[in-house]
């Protein structure tokens, strides 16, 4: 009995921690998913250690809060106002648009209805 710390055990009672299919070992996964996290762990060596909840919370952190100066903040006040100029500019610009567009379709509504009422009254 010199092989008995080799010795794997799976309960068939308990399921896998990983893909939740029945048949577990004593780390809670089963025979499959326990080969595939040991060679993901080779090919990674090592990366894939740790929580993955804190490496996504790491890779989500926002960059710490720097005080800004007396300049960048009139610089970002700067950049906002162009901004919102620019902003404002493009409203203006699509209700120029529609406004194009609305009196587009009147007046072709308005040679519609010429039309159909020159065909009407040849029409008999
Ligand atoms: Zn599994």
């Amino acid at each position: 009995m010199a092989h008995a710390d080799a010795t794997i055990t799976v309960d068939m009672d308990q399921f896998c921690t990983r893909c939740r299919k029945k048949g577990a070992m004593q780390n809670g996964l089963c025979i499959l998913c326990a080969t595939r996290t040991t060679m993901e762990d080779l090919s990674m060596g090592g990366r894939t250690k740790g929580n993955p909840k804190a490496r996504h919370a790491d890779e989500q952190a926002q960059p710490p809060l720097i005080p800004m100066s007396r300049e960048e903040l009139d610089e970002a006040a700067q950049d906002l106002a162009g901004q919102i100029a620019e902003l404002e500019e493009m409203e203006a610009d699509h209700a120029a648009q529609r406004k194009t567009m609305r009196d587009t379709r009147n007046a072709l509504l308005g040679t519609i209805g010429a039309v159909a009422s020159t065909i009407r009254s040849h029409g008999r």
